[in-house]
């Protein structure tokens, strides 16, 4: 008689679905579950849920499904999209571990439930800018993905043609696209446009992403304010710089038929690049589409979750438009968390080290304390 086989005794990974009304990602998706389960993890998905992102339970191989009271008690690895509520890290088991976006600065009720539960967390948001961590980057996947929607939210809005087209009802000229914001959502955009046939421009305070925007064939608008800041990312511009910058930039959106707005200042809310007054100056039926909408949006009119028709321009706000393509989205943030936190789990166990600046740049809460000084400081003053 052959023995049985030894029951699995890896940690459990635990996958709840998501609740956020529009949320329709999962954090788990089959080929990387196939991949946890492999370093000798034993994987606890809720029922249905990559259901959204089509993802059905059948798709899932060698994972255990279970209800969401289940899935919560006993994960000691619980990953997730959406930022835990106070209620949903108070269910965690005291000393397990999450990753998940947390977005800590609005949820410092949550932060300080993990701390007192001595729960390990990782915050997405919180992963390194660097060329070794750009794998695990989840802000840049979805980044991209919400660059390449509000593209085709603009064409879909316009009436009019993107691209080119010779006909024997005459010749269309291609649509004049603008994207304000060069980062990873801002280049996804440009390179989306072009591919529907646009004639693109793009503008950043960040004089190196000239380069960048040429050699997607698009024109980068000179306005001669610069304005690298820590890290890759953007300052805050002065006030002096803002009215120059708002100058040239004016006379751009007001010839351009969709305008695409990426610009974003970390921890800051959207700096505000389309005034009112320019967006009586454009054109009649042009667009458009703020992709900072939920960040108080870089037009001044810019609703989030609405369309707002001012004059004859529309201004689109989505939110969360990673979610509107929840199929890839889920595949590629499910991938960044598995290069985030497979080097960390070997033969179904997991031990952080903590001198990897990775792990250590990830952090929000380890050991009863939180780890990322600008949250321990909110903490503290609140
Ligand atoms: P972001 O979402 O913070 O901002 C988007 C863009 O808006 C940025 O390019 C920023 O310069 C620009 N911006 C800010 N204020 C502006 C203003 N007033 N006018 C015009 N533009 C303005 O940026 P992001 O997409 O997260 O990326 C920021 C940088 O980080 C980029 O250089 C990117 O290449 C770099 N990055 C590096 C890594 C890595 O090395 N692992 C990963 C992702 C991004």
């Amino acid at each position: 008689m052959s023995a049985a086989p030894p029951a699995p005794t890896g940690i459990v990974i635990g996958v709840p679905r998501e609740t956020q009304p529009g949320e329709a990602r999962v954090a788990l998706v089959p080929e990387i579950a196939a991949k946890f389960a492999a370093l000798g993890a034993r994987i606890l998905v809720e029922r249905g849920a990559g259901q959204s992102a089509q993802f059905p339970d059948a798709a899932f191989k060698n994972v255990e499904f279970a209800d969401a009271a289940r899935v919560w008690a006993e994960a000691d690895l619980l990953l997730k999209v959406q930022p835990l509520t106070p209620e949903e890290a108070g269910r965690l088991q005291a000393g397990a571990v999450h990753a998940g976006f947390m977005q800590p600065h609005n949820h410092l009720a949550a932060v300080r439930v993990l701390r007192d539960r001595n729960v390990t967390s990782f915050a997405m948001e919180l992963v390194p800018r660097i060329s070794r961590a750009q794998s695990m980057d989840a802000l840049s996947s979805q980044a991209a993905i919400a660059g390449y929607k509000a593209v085709l939210i603009a064409a879909n809005t316009l009436d009019r043609f993107f691209p080119m087209l010779t006909t024997a009802a005459g010749t269309i000229r291609p649509a004049q696209v603008l994207v304000i914001g060069v980062g990873v959502a801002g280049l996804q955009a440009i390179a989306t446009a072009r591919r529907l046939g646009a004639i693109v421009e793009a503008y950043d305070v960040r004089s190196a992403t000239r380069d960048q925007v040429k050699s997607l064939g698009a024109k980068f608008i000179e306005t001669g304010v610069t304005a690298e800041g820590a890290g890759g990312y953007a300052r805050e511009l002065t006030a002096e710089e803002k009215a120059r910058q708002q100058e040239v930039l004016d006379a751009r959106i007001a010839v351009a038929d969709a305008v695409i707005t990426t610009a974003g200042v970390p921890g800051r809310p959207a700096p505000r690049i389309v005034t009112r007054a320019v967006v009586e100056r454009m054109k009649a039926g042009a667009v458009i589409v703020d992709i900072l909408a939920e960040n108080g949006g870089n037009c001044e009119l810019t609703r989030a979750g609405e369309t707002v028709q001012h004059g004859n321009v529309r201004i689109v706000g989505p939110v969360n438009l990673a979610a509107q393509l929840a199929y890839h989205a889920s595949e590629m943030y499910a991938r960044n968390l598995y290069n985030l936190l497979s080097p960390a789990l070997k033969q179904g166990v997991l031990n952080f080290d903590w001198s990897d600046e990775v792990f250590a740049g990830t952090v929000l809460t380890h050991a009863g304390q939180v780890k990322h000084e600008p949250t321990a400081k909110l903490l503290a003053s609140g």
